[in-house]
């Protein structure tokens, strides 16, 4: 993984920060020390894992893609990263992102571009872009990203691996850099369904350190690897999987939407009873997302005051300061969703952006509640294309938040969604991964392993 991380780093820049390989090292030695001494190992001793750098690290900086936190290193652990290093992970490293998460593409990181390994001049999707190329070029072997519309699930479909977003709770937050705090999520990315369980895993559970974690039991999820030759031709027989007919809508690429139906298929001989479901409050989620998650992100932003943490522009006025310090720290994307959320929250527009948004939340929820009812799981394209060229939606926002309609609806009621590799396009010389979404109930995060380890 070192040396291949060293080869390809230069041309995919996944990492805003690589482990120096002794430090690496000596923790890899620790392993070999407990493996010779017959202690006990973690389920994932000396696994290299990437973690995006959002998420706290005490011994390495921790930027969120952003300038104003330049060179900043928290005094802790995120608990999510604390329970990796306990199951005996090795973190090589902080994986690129946009800033504070807030994009579709890592262009909008305040540091560099990734670029997919798939074919270097497009991207690797985003926010979470670093950690799924990272995982796709196998720079480590899993990672961890943050999903608040899409940033775990859209990035992994463009890089062809597998990627959680966990049910919100599941994960403790605590230590995650807030973009918007009631839908961000902790997931998980791996090259198969069975890796990613086992980090998902690691990192589950109440956390006394976040209110809103929960305190619902963690399942055995390995139960559900078990190997594919013990399994019968039928082995997913009885489970119900509901197709949702407005993601095969117009404006999704009809090579998408082949390989969609390929899986249907597959999932009807593996057993699957398949319906259609339909939704009709599912493109209403996009604008609600837009919505309820500038206006989160405007409030969580307001502590980046040039004091606290990271950056200052020194001034004689205080206010200044902090005027200086934001303006020179946070990059355009950033301040185009503080404006937003700033706007859809002020006295007077207030019920007619943010109070309908929340309903509009309320029918998704709704929607998904009864789909659920009928169906074990609900399946879509995890995003309505394959990943683009670097560039071409830069100067566009509303086309590549239109990229979102897939995954935005899962933050907004909260759900378990897992995305897997379903099928290729051939775009010029470039073959590029095509990724199925799987959306289950609440906690239900084993039917989706279940179903997605024996599908792939
Ligand atoms: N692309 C979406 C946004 O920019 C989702 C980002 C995310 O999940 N962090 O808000």
């Amino acid at each position: 993984f070192l040396s291949r991380l060293r080869r390809t780093e230069p041309q995919l820049k996944s990492f805003l920060y690589v482990s120096p390989e002794d430090a690496v090292l000596k923790q890899a030695e620790e392993i070999d020390r407990k493996i010779r001494n017959n202690e006990e190992l973690g389920p994932l001793a000396g696994v290299l894992a990437g973690v995006k750098d959002n998420i706290c690290t005490s011994d390495m900086p921790s930027t969120a893609g952003s300038k104003i936190l330049e060179n900043y290193t928290p005094p802790y652990d995120a608990t999510a990263v604390k329970k990796l290093r306990e199951n005996g992970a090795i973190i090589v490293g902080k994986t690129n992102l946009d800033e504070f998460g807030m994009g579709s593409t890592t262009e909008a990181s305040g540091y560099q571009v990734t670029a997919n390994p798939w074919d270097l001049s497009r991207v690797p999707g985003g926010s979470s872009g670093g950690s799924a190329a990272a995982v796709s070029a196998q720079q480590c072997a899993v990672s961890l990203g943050t999903d608040t519309g899409g940033s775990v699930r859209q990035p992994a479909s463009f890089c062809g691996v597998v990627g959680l977003k966990p049910t919100y709770g599941r994960v403790s937050r605590y230590g995650l850099v807030a973009y918007a705090s009631s839908l961000d999520v902790i997931g998980c990315l791996g090259s198969s369904v069975a890796d990613t369980g086992i980090v998902l895993q690691a990192v589950s559970g109440h956390d006394k350190f976040d209110a809103t974690s929960s305190k619902q039991g963690i399942p055995n999820f390995a139960s559900q690897f078990i190997p594919k030759d013990y399994l019968d031709s039928k082995p997913l027989k009885g489970l119900r999987v509901g197709v949702i007919r407005e993601t095969l809508a117009d404006g999704v690429d009809p090579d998408v939407i082949s390989s969609l139906q390929h899986s249907v298929s597959h999932l009807e001989d593996l057993g699957c009873t398949i319906s259609e479901v339909s939704f009709p409050s599912f493109s209403l989620g996009l604008p609600a997302y837009y919505i309820l998650a500038s206006s989160e992100s405007s409030s969580n932003l307001a502590r980046y005051d040039g004091v606290r943490f990271g950056n200052q522009v020194f001034a004689d006025e205080l206010s200044s300061l902090y005027g200086d310090s934001r303006a020179e720290g946070f990059g355009s994307e950033v301040k185009l969703r503080i404006l937003m959320g700033t706007y859809a929250l002020s006295a007077g527009y207030y019920d007619a952006y943010y109070k309908r948004a929340q309903q509009v939340r309320t029918l998704v929820q709704k929607s998904f509640r009864a789909a659920l009812e009928e169906n074990d799981v609900l399946i879509s394209p995890a995003a309505p294309s394959v990943a683009y060229k670097i560039g071409e939606k830069k100067n566009d926002p509303l086309a590549m938040y239109a990229g979102d309609i897939m995954t935005v609806n899962v933050n907004l009621a909260g759900l378990p969604a897992l995305v897997l590799p379903c099928g290729f396009v051939e775009e010029g010389s470039s073959v590029l991964p095509v990724g199925l979404q799987m959306i289950g109930a609440a906690f239900d995060e084993e039917s989706l392993l279940k179903i997605g380890h024996i599908f792939e």
